[in-house]
Order: C-alpha cells, then structure tokens, then sequence
C-alpha cells in the first residue's frame, strides 16, 4: 500500500517544525519538506542579533542538527520552488517542472520584506534582511564599518540598528512615526525604546520619511522627506513584512492579509492547511500569533498576547532602570504582556492573559503581589 504524502512548501521554522511535528506525533506517511533556500531550515532571530554581529556561527541558527531530517525520514529538498498548486488534482508544480502529488499540503512559505518604492532604491548598497544570504552580505559590511542609516525603527530596523552600534558603526534610524512603535505598545514603552537607542548613540530622526536615495553606482546618501541628505556607506531597509500568498491566491485559495485558516490552520480547500508568517489565523482569542521576543543591547523582552487597542498601560517594576513587565488592559482584562529584563515570568504572564477575567490594575503594578497569586485567583474567576 503506497503510503500518505504530506507535502510542506516552505522549509524554514514553521515548515520544520510541522515536519517534526508529524513524527513525533506518529504519522508514519512520506513527509515532503520543500524549500527555495539552499540551507537547511534555520531560524531568523539571530540574523539581526549574534550571527549578524559574528558573535556566532551557522550552526546556532539552524531549527536541527545535522542528520535530523534523515532520521527522521523527512525528505528535505533545498533550493527548488514550487511554482503551482493545483487543489482540485491534489498536486504542486515544482520550478523545474516537475509534478507531486499529495494527500496533505502544508503551505508555510512566510513573509518578504515589503519595499521601498522610492528613486534610488535598486542602487547597490540599499539592503533589506531576511535572509542568512542577506545577513552575511551585511555582515561583511558591519566587518567593514563606517556609517549606516536604518529605514524604519520597528524591530528588524530597531535590532539591526543595535547590533550595528555594538559594532562600533555610526548608525542613523529613519521613521515617519514620532515614536516608532507606538501604535503597537503605546507611548510609555515606545518611549522606553527610543531612549535605549539614544543611549547607546543612535541618531534618531523621527517623524520624518525617506524620499529617495543618492549616489553613482552605490547609495552615498539617504535624501528625507524634509530635504535633509544622510551620508552614508549603505541603508537598511526594515519597513515591514508582506505575507507570501501569491501560490495560494493563484490557487483559489482565500487570501486577507494572509492566508485564511481556522483554528485548525485548514483552509476552505480539503487537505489544505497554512501555518507561520504566511497565515491568518483564526485564534481562539486574538485571531492573531501571540509570542514574540526580542534583544538590544542589553536589553531582552518577551511579548504575549496581543492587544491591537487598549484602555490602559500598567507598568510593574523599575522603568527608569529598564527592568520592569507592562500589561496592555483591555475592558479590564489583560490582553498582552511584556517582560523587559525580567525572567521567568512568561508563564504567568500568559495564565493572567488566558484567563480573561477582570485584573485590579492597582494588584498588576504592585510588586509585592506576586505574578503567581494574581494568575492563581484570575485563573480561578475564570
Ligand atoms: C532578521 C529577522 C529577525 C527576526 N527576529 C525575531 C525575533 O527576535 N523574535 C520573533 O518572534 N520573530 C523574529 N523574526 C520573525 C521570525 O523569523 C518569523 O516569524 C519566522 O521566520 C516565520 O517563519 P515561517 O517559517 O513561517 O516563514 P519564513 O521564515 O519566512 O520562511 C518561509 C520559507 O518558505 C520559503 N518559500 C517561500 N515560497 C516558497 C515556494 N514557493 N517554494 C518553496 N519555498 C518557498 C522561503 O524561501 C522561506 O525559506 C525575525 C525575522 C527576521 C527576518
């Protein structure tokens, strides 16, 4: 009997983990893991942190060791796109032409820088970063030194931008917003950030957009909005992410803001399933993913939940000195949480999340009532 074929596109974190997934929940079928990248799958956070400043090396990055996949028998093809998909024969095309079927198909091919549309945007020198090739190619120029301007502060641009300090270049962060991220975390905390970054000796013009960029074959310069010229020897772009739908949307397959999927990160299209960057999934509470984290400098955080609006900030915990947990409270439940320089509270924080019950916002600030009591009386109530 020929056996189930799970076929996965896109061969990075989510694309890995569902692979790992499938075993070691027992599913004994053929797993298909295809990527367009020629490595192995590897995980991004460390491209804007110590694999991009050469504190450490490939190895690191990569979701498993080497050998993994064979073990595992997961059929791991690196380097190949596959360019079609057809729900009704249950088949993907590949670039070179070559068909495969499946019984499952797992679309997990991420997002992709969104672009700067402006004059000089394809001049040598104006990257973005996503990519382990991308990183290296800054890397050899973080090696090199000299002078950088960053195109948006929100975290690719934020992290970049801290990384690229710590290595001693002259680092200037462009950012139409006044306080870059503010939308998301609300003036306190954005502020905090826009402190560190002036701290550490960032230029921040903020509140100001970038309207091209000048020089001969490479960028010299980054020309703003208000006419200001910023020398420089390169510029990275980090202006966001656009979900990559374009298989799915060829295919029929329903696309807002990403790829639509249930709870159960099934589409409308039977065997069809999205997962990761590429998919807009239905949460049970947030219709949205609901952990991130971050470093810069000497400064860690770990976001959950997810709060699009908020009545009230609540801070616990020593702001001025960078060590402190604020809590987004929505119609008096917490709807998000965020650690900076605090550990091992992830777990609380996301039971107070979780529990959706009403939070004494006076009990959240105070720091000799602990996470724990608080999370056991909401989880409780709930
Ligand atoms: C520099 C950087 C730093 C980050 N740091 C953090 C962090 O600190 N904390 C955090 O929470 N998140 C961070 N993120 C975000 C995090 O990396 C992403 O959420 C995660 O990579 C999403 O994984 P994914 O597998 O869904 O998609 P992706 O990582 O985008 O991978 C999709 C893969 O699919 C492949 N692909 C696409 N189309 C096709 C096709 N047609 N055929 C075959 N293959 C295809 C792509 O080549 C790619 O390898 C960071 C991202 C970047 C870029």
């Amino acid at each position: 009997m020929t056996k189930p074929m799970f076929v996965i596109v896109g061969a990075s974190l989510t694309g890995a983990k569902a692979a790992e997934e499938l075993r070691s929940n027992g599913f004994d079928g053929r797993v298909m893991l295809v990527g367009a990248e020629p490595e192995r799958p590897y995980e991004r956070p460390p491209l804007t942190k110590d694999y991009l400043r050469g504190e450490s090396g490939r190895a690191k990055a990569y979701v498993h060791p080497d050998g993994f996949y064979e073990e595992q028998e997961i059929e791991l093809v690196t380097g190949v796109t596959v360019t079609a998909i057809d729900p009704g024969a249950s088949r993907v095309t590949l670039h070179d032409g070559r068909t495969l079927g499946y019984d499952r198909l797992l679309i997990a091919t991420g997002a992709e820088p969104r672009r700067l549309h402006v004059p000089g945007a394809d001049l040598d020198g104006v990257c973005y970063l996503r990519t382990l090739a991308d990183c290296d190619l800054l890397r050899a120029r973080l090696d090199a030194g000299g002078r950088v301007v960053v195109v948006g502060g929100g975290w690719i641009g934020s992290e970049f931008a801290a990384s690229a300090r710590q290595r001693g270049l002259e680092v200037t962060v462009i950012d139409p917003q006044p306080l870059p991220n503010e939308r998301i975390f609300g003036p306190g905390v954005a502020a905090f950030y826009r402190d560190v970054h002036r701290q550490h000796g960032v230029e921040l013009l903020l509140g100001e957009g970038v309207d091209g960029f000048e020089g001969d074959r490479a960028v010299a310069r980054v020309r703003t909005a208000s006419g200001r010229r910023i020398e420089c020897d390169f510029a990275v772009v980090g202006i966001g992410v656009v979900p990559r739908t374009g298989l799915a949307s060829d295919a029929g397959l329903e696309v807002s803001n990403g790829i639509v999927v249930d709870a159960k990160l099934q589409t409308a299209a039977p065997g069809i399933f999205a997962a990761g960057d590429v998919a807009h999934a239905w949460h049970p509470f947030y219709g949205q993913r609901i952990r991130v984290y971050s470093d810069q400098y000497d400064v860690g955080m770990e976001y959950s939940g997810y709060a699009p609006q908020w009545d009230e900030v609540i801070f616990r915990g020593d702001r001025e000195g960078g060590e402190f947990i604020a809590f987004w409270l929505r119609g008096g439940r917490v709807a998000a949480g965020m650690n900076v320089n605090v550990w091992d509270v992830n777990p609380q924080i996301e039971a107070l999340i979780r529990a959706q019950q009403p939070a004494e916002a006076a009990a959240l600030a105070d720091p000799r009532v602990t996470l724990d009591s608080l999370a056991g009386e909401l989880a409780a109530g709930s």
